[in-house]
């Protein structure tokens, strides 16, 4: 049997929940798929909300030859085929293609020459960020359409179509877990139905524990591998960041995955200790995107080894989550008078700006937080 998330998705606009911006009256999608406009798209949100859902929508409305591929596993033989028999059809030939953004440049190139004919019509689906993570190229060919994470009333609706009994107190759960992912939801929920007489917030619970044991193992296995490799870098032990960058890469780990991890980490960990770390994090995330395996591996290996021996300071995050923890706790306080910006008379007659020095030496939070200190220079 399939899985409910497949049983249950939407196979005409009326169905499909949110994304009103694409899918609302006179919106573009909806427009290109009751006039019948044939062209290439990209669709660009986080994961579970309707990106594949809205491409079978679209293909069913031309009555096209779909075929679905994922860039993580597929490549160029796999559209030789698929093109191979458009030249069979006179339908439309809609190609799929999820995770775009993991195909390499070589690979992006092949499709063009397809897209641009219309042998080819390609719906591309991407988490990222598409004009970073797809060659100008086939961007300039495709328009980009953004999906947004579903908002809890919308989530609500989702759970709804299940048809599957369950208290408010686990619909909220169950919302406030899934962020927005209605696979997410819709999976655990037919996990527990399966496993129990009855959905609360304790049966979800149980089966998301489950369901990481399940079907999880590569997930689970991802998280360990790249939490080792940043405590190694920590720890300025190059040999065990080494190591663990190697099981990464030979695990099929995406290497950009690894170098923003990197540029995060020259901020977190090394900071004031040496801020060209930032720099040539970011060079190394450049490097990575231009070269691509397998010689980019040079790139990453020479940034974590950088990283590694570099001296490590906290110093200008930690101040700042103790500001940010303030923030959170006080509210909105009042910001002193003197550095107050003063545009119009009124404000200044109110006594806005006034005092104001530009190399004064005095606090300048407010008053509850005066003597307050979050910046600690390391020694
Ligand atoms: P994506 O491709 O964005 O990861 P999918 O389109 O595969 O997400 O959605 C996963 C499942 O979640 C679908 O099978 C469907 O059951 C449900 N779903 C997602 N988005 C919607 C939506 N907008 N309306 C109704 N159901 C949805």
């Amino acid at each position: 049997m399939k899985p409910l998330a497949f049983q249950i998705r939407p196979q005409t606009l009326d169905e499909f929940i949110g994304q009103k911006h694409l899918v609302g009256e006179h919106k573009p999608l909806r427009e290109a798929i009751e006039n019948k406009h044939l062209f290439s798209f990209l669709l660009w949100g986080p994961p579970g909300v309707g990106k594949t859902t809205l491409a079978e929508i679209y293909a069913k409305a031309f009555d096209a030859n779909f075929h679905m591929l994922s860039a993580v596993s597929a490549g160029k033989d796999d559209i030789r085929k698929i093109v191979g028999h458009a030249d069979d059809s006179d339908k439309p030939t809609i190609l799929f293609l999820d995770e775009i953004h993991r195909f390499n440049k070589a690979q992006q190139d092949f499709l063009l020459p397809y897209v641009e004919s219309g042998k080819l019509t390609l719906i591309g689906a991407t988490t990222e960020n598409p004009s970073f993570e797809v060659i100008s190229a086939l961007l300039s060919r495709c328009r980009v359409f953004v999906l947004y994470e579903h908002s809890p009333e919308e989530m609500a609706q989702i759970i709804e179509r299940t048809s599957i009994d369950m208290d408010q107190e686990a619909k909220d759960w169950l919302i406030s877990m899934a962020n927005g992912d209605a696979r997410q939801a819709i999976t655990l929920i037919e996990i527990a139905n399966n496993i129990y007489k009855k959905i609360t917030v304790e049966t979800l619970k149980e089966s998301l524990q489950s369901k990481f044991l399940r079907y999880d193992k590569k997930g689970e296995e991802h998280y360990n591998t790249i939490s080792a490799f940043i405590k190694s870098m920590r720890a300025s032990n190059t040999d065990a960041a080494l190591y663990y960058l190697a099981r990464m890469i030979d695990s099929g780990e995406d290497p950009k995955f690894i170098a923003r991890r990197m540029i995060i980490f020259a901020s977190e960990d090394i900071g004031m200790a040496q801020p060209l770390a930032l720099l040539v994090a970011n060079q190394v995330f450049d490097a990575v995107t231009k070269v691509g395996l397998p010689e980019c591996q040079y790139n990453l290996a020479h940034g974590v080894v950088f990283l590694c021996q570099t001296k490590k300071d906290r110093t200008a995050g930690d101040a700042y989550f103790a500001a940010l923890e303030d923030v959170k706790k006080f509210g909105n306080l009042p910001i002193p008078m003197n550095i107050r910006n003063a545009p119009t008379k009124l404000m200044k007659d109110l006594g806005y700006g006034k005092g104001y020095e530009a190399y004064s030496k005095e606090s300048l939070l407010p008053g509850k937080l005066k003597n307050k200190r979050y910046y600690k220079k390391a020694d």
